[in-house]
């Protein structure tokens, strides 16, 4: 549950997340900050803590945003000829070559952008759109996959760009997942799509939730180490 709380002209959102835990606990990251709280804590008494810690959280959360910009221009300046981007767990050369049109392609290991010139700006436009593309593919490919082994049905999947969150589902049985996914290895995905499609048999993270997953990917704790550390790549 998203809620804001301000002070002195100053506004703070926050996610509000009831698990099964003893204390309050802010989490904060580059997408924002997380309120932890048990069961049956008030709304109030969660907007009473943040107001408590209002100054600390602030000033992190403008921290955390600073560096995050700070390593995406580094990072798209590293877009270069040459440079490693990693699909399906493979690294794949970025290719920069002449032509009329901004296009993108995978071929025998590369990936070749045409029409960028040395515009950073668009060689990440037309990798990102490329793929995206194929992480959309992927994805309702491995998600009918899992779905019938699981028994599940969904509705709609949605492909969204997220800093941290690699998937989630709504109660309309809608799936989103993030693009990135297409980048790190295929077990990671298929972790990924398993999560979410049992998630529409458990609605929380319960040990028979876990068990659920445990079932369809005995090696999920692997994967889920594994996207912990996030997907390194220059895009
Ligand atoms: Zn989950």
């Amino acid at each position: 549950m998203i809620r804001q709380v301000k002070k002195g002209g100053k506004t703070l959102e926050y996610d509000l997340r009831r698990t099964e835990r003893r204390s309050l606990e802010c989490r904060m990251s580059e997408e924002g900050a997380v309120l932890f709280a048990p069961m049956r804590t008030k709304a109030s008494e969660a907007d009473a803590f943040i107001l408590q810690h209002f100054d600390r959280i602030l000033s992190s959360l403008e921290r955390l945003k600073k560096n995050g910009e700070a390593r995406e221009k580094q990072l798209s300046e590293s877009l270069t000829d040459g440079a490693l981007i990693p699909v399906e767990g493979r690294p794949h050369a970025l290719r920069l070559k002449p032509g009329a049109r901004l296009t993108a392609r995978i071929a025998d290991g590369e990936i070749i952008v045409t029409g960028a010139g040395r515009d950073a700006e668009k060689i990440r436009e037309a990798v990102r759109s490329l793929l995206i593309n194929r992480a959309k593919l992927r994805f309702q490919e491995r998600a009918a996959h899992f779905a019938r082994i699981i028994g599940v049905s969904y509705g709609q999947i949605t492909i969204r760009e997220q800093k941290t969150k690699w998937g989630s589902c709504s109660s309309r049985k809608n799936l989103n997942f993030n693009w990135r996914l297409i980048m790190a290895p295929p077990g990671a995905l298929d972790y990924v799509v398993v999560h979410e499609l049992c998630h529409l048999i458990e609605m929380n993270h319960s040990p028979a939730f876990w068990a659920q997953v445990e079932k369809h990917m005995p090696a999920y704790r692997e994967w889920k180490a594994y996207l912990a550390q996030g997907i390194r790549a220059p895009i």
